[in-house]
């Protein structure tokens, strides 16, 4: 064994290759002799769990070779670009919305300079970010005031944090929900210091559960939207404006956590509708938060929105400080937002509403010209099929969106190799396999994509 061990070079001996002194050129000291160590680490453990290392394996040679190769992934850009064809509109693992050309060049303004961030131009003052988003918020929803934060857990967290610490928050059973792995609303609302009451049954909660809740120790009543499942059948719970009717009869504010945030009505484009902020507050909830990064299309973020002084309360909570959100954000979201104001259209200008709202012929044209640019690749079968598309990010959870795909059967290798392929290619592209097809859907490309896919099935499909 100790034999073994001795056949390992040393760090210094591989320091002084030629290969090594190339590495450092091209890597820097530090890291090259770190990604030594890390490879020596490895043969030692191999040797220790199996006892048989070849010769081979240990010559330096080899041993530099993955090195060099360790070096160039771990210095291999991962966060990138990809091409999106899963139908999934807003994808959190995919980065949630894109962003319209006016909030990105909003980024790209303020990003290499210094910009207004917190002055007050008019006195030469300190300023407040908030300035720059607040009163547009408000016209949009018509609440009295608004916050944003950096996402919407957070302004769920700091919300409770600062109404309700130490008190009791009142919500039913069936909207005790989890969002994603990270978000659940019981352990965020002890995250906040505020105490949980639950009331009613998974299935079913009353008016009078919430009543009989009620005590000197409540501090509000929180709604949240179970954006991203429906419980169906033997159900019920108060209607929003029985709730309002009760919290205002009790003086207890009554807040909601809507997830997705829709400004605008899909009523006109065959979609379902999520509640509105608009219309939620003037049902008369008191306070409501949602997401900047989900149907409202914009950056990632977490707005607040209502009563004066409740947001005036949650603006002086230190929590705040450290949820605020960052300048490129903020820039970004304002431009979103102006986007939703006339003569602006959001659902020609907004890239989650041009993604819900495409006509199906559009969708069925950028199939067909996929279909075009690959009808002579002989290594794979392709059909133009209509498909299912989703909203995705826990909004319109039941809506199937009508879709066009192009399905894929690659005929000298399985789907799953074909699949990991293209999520090889310099701009990865990501599809769903489906009964031994790979299905690229085209709600979610752009129409420049086409081409970008037809290159990367060409290389993915030629093996
Ligand atoms: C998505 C969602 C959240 C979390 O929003 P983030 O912006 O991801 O922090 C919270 N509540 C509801 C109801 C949601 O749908």
């Amino acid at each position: 064994m100790d034999d073994q061990f001795r056949r390992i070079p040393q760090v210094q001996s591989l320091l002084e290759t030629d290969t090594a002194i190339a590495l450092i050129g091209a890597y820097g000291h530090a890291d090259v002799t770190n990604s030594i160590r890390l490879k020596l680490d490895d043969m030692r453990r191999a040797i220790r769990q199996t006892k048989e290392i070849s010769n081979q394996e240990l010559h330096p040679d080899k041993l530099l070779q993955d090195i060099a190769q360790n070096l160039r992934a771990s210095r291999q850009v991962t966060l990138k670009p990809v091409i999106n064809a899963t139908g999934v509109i807003i994808s959190t693992n995919l980065g949630r919305a894109k962003l319209a050309p006016e909030a990105i060049a909003a980024i790209q303004a303020i990003a290499d300079t210094y910009s207004t961030l917190e002055i007050d131009l008019a006195t030469g003052k300190r300023g407040s970010r908030q300035s720059h988003v607040e009163a547009l918020i408000c016209k949009l929803t018509g609440a009295e005031a608004a916050l944003v934060v950096n996402n919407c857990a957070a302004a769920v967290l700091v919300s409770l944090s600062a109404l309700a610490a130490k008190r009791d928050v009142i919500v039913s059973r069936g909207e005790l929900v989890e969002i994603g792995g990270s978000f659940r609303m019981p352990d965020v609302i002890v995250q906040s210091g505020a105490h949980l009451k639950e009331v009613g049954a998974t299935n079913k909660t009353h008016l009078s559960d919430y009543e009989n809740a009620m005590s000197d120790e409540t501090a509000l009543l929180l709604k949240s939207h179970t954006s991203n499942f429906k419980i169906v059948g033997f159900t019920s719970a108060p209607s929003r404006e029985d709730l309002v009717a009760l919290a205002s009869k009790s003086n207890l504010p009554l807040i909601e956590d809507l997830g997705s945030g829709l400004l605008v009505s899909l009523a006109d484009h065959h979609l379902p509708d999520e509640p509105i902020v608009r219309d939620v507050l003037a049902a008369g909830v008191d306070l409501v938060m949602f997401s900047g990064d989900k149907l409202l299309g914009g950056p990632q973020s977490g707005i607040i929105a209502g009563k004066r002084s409740l947001i005036d309360q949650i603006s002086k909570h230190p929590i705040s400080r450290a949820c605020r959100i960052d300048k490129f954000s903020l820039a970004a979201l304002h431009a979103t937002l102006e986007l939703y104001m006339a003569p602006n259209d959001p659902f020609r200008s907004v890239p989650v509403l041009v993604a819900l709202s495409e006509p199906l012929t559009a969708i069925r044209g950028r199939a067909a010209r996929l279909m075009r640019k690959i009808d002579s690749f002989d290594q794979i079968q392709a059909n133009l099929i209509s498909s299912v598309a989703f909203a995705g990010g826990g909004t319109l959870p039941e809506q199937d969106l009508p879709s066009f795909a192009v399905s894929i059967a690659p005929l000298n290798q399985s789907v799953e190799s074909l699949s990991r392929r293209l999520r090889q290619a310099p701009k990865p592209v990501l599809g769903r396999i489906s009964k031994n097809q790979l299905m690229l859907d085209m709600r979610t490309i752009s129409d420049h994509e086409v081409y970008e896919i037809a290159d990367a099935l060409h290389v993915a499909a030629s093996i």
